[in-house]
């Protein structure tokens, strides 16, 4: 089968690999889609894991053979995969840190060498442990659609962490996929979302899909803007779904006591950065942080995903064959003002998608 290795920094390369073979507790899934995702980016930017790999992890596609003790699942489904699972039974997991569990730590989707997720394949398999994170995708729904479940799982997983009520004011900074969908599901609990970017084609959108405020996150009265927004109360909480520190310092000073900063895109270790301690001590303010996904909130996220009360669709602006797995991983890697979410798509390509095409994107801004 054709596959795209990681073989350095920098390298991927289209090879021709063994169709990875399966136990008797696995599934052999034939890829439909796969969501390129910033954090397979760093590391092949940065060569944080040893080659050879085949990354993508945002991974949907058709079960095409089921090990021989596998009960639950019919050849020909069409699936959604979840490449860590956690044991629901270790000390982390009983404290519900499931990103800290031994077992969620594993890769279990792979198409050949370290199981890195193999989506960037034509074939992967999903190992016995990652079956309980298998969903299967409904007929009116597409495999984009499946590919997205993933991201969308980390961001519910993240905004549960905020202790937010309806009509609270909430601050995205940051509106690429991630805060996009931020946005989204924050909006869906009845706050009030204030977002801020760079990109006027992102603040565009972000407008477009109600927000009413969308602010330049280089504007020099922001401070005083978000002020007014908040009548002078303060922000309730913070996104920082971009790895920019002036960003957090700046969420910091503009929250009320007792309100929360949660970071969602500072994942470089050692990365440091000066916090007025009294903040945390004296007016209350928590820094939170959250990564990766919750296994349990994944019925609630195929809910929301497949029903369109989240619209994930319009979030797709390219997709790529995977030949060209390469070129989506550096359009990703340096986002365009017209792109958001790249996928990597072998099959399923549908007419029916409402998304924004590149085109659409450029008319609405
Ligand atoms: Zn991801
Ligand atoms: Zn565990």
């Amino acid at each position: 089968m054709q596959a795209v290795v990681y073989r350095g920094v920098d390298d991927l390369r289209v090879e021709t690999v063994p169709v990875p073979r399966i136990g008797a507790g696995d599934l052999l899934v034939r890829v439909a889609a796969c969501g390129v995702c910033p954090t397979d980016i760093k590391k092949i930017h940065h060569g944080t894991v040893t080659p050879p790999r085949i990354f993508g992890h945002e991974t949907s596609g058709t079960i095409v053979k089921l090990g021989a003790r596998v009960r639950g699942f019919r050849v020909g489904e069409r699936v959604a995969l979840h490449h860590h699972i956690p044991c629901l039974d270790c000390h982390a997991c009983r404290h519900r840190a499931f990103a800290q569990c031994p077992q969620y730590k594993r890769t279990g989707v792979t198409a050949g060498f370290e199981p890195a997720g193999g989506g960037y394949a034509q074939y992967v398999c999903v190992m016995s442990f990652c079956l309980p994170g298998v969903v299967k995708i409904p007929a009116k729904n597409t495999f984009i659609e499946g590919a997205m479940l993933e991201p969308v799982n980390t961001v519910l997983k993240a905004v549960n962490r905020l202790a937010v009520l309806p009509g609270d004011f909430v601050l995205v900074a940051g509106q690429g996929p991630i805060g996009l969908l931020f946005t989204r599901l924050l909006a869906l609990r009845g706050v009030k979302v204030i977002v801020t970017d760079l990109l006027d084609q992102r603040l565009n959108f972000a407008r477009s899909s109600g927000t009413a405020h969308a602010l330049r996150a280089d504007a020099a009265d922001l401070p005083e803007q978000i002020q007014r927004f908040t009548r002078g109360r303060g922000l309730d909480a913070a996104v920082i779904a971009v790895p920019a520190d002036a960003a957090l310092k700046q969420a910091v000073a503009l929250l009320r006591g007792g309100g929360q900063t949660l970071l969602f895109a500072h994942t470089k270790r050692g990365a440091v950065s000066p916090v007025d301690l009294s903040g945390i001590c004296v007016d209350e303010k928590d820094l939170i942080g959250s990564y990766s996904a919750d296994a349990t909130l994944q019925k609630n996220v195929a809910r929301l995903v497949f029903s369109r009360r989240l619209d994930v669709r319009e979030l797709v602006t390219h997709t790529f064959p995977l030949t060209e797995t390469a070129a989506a991983v550096a359009l990703a890697a340096n986002p365009q003002p017209d792109s958001l979410k790249i996928v990597v798509q072998q099959e399923g390509f549908d007419t029916a998608r409402a998304g924004l095409t590149p085109a659409a994107l450029r008319a609405k801004s």
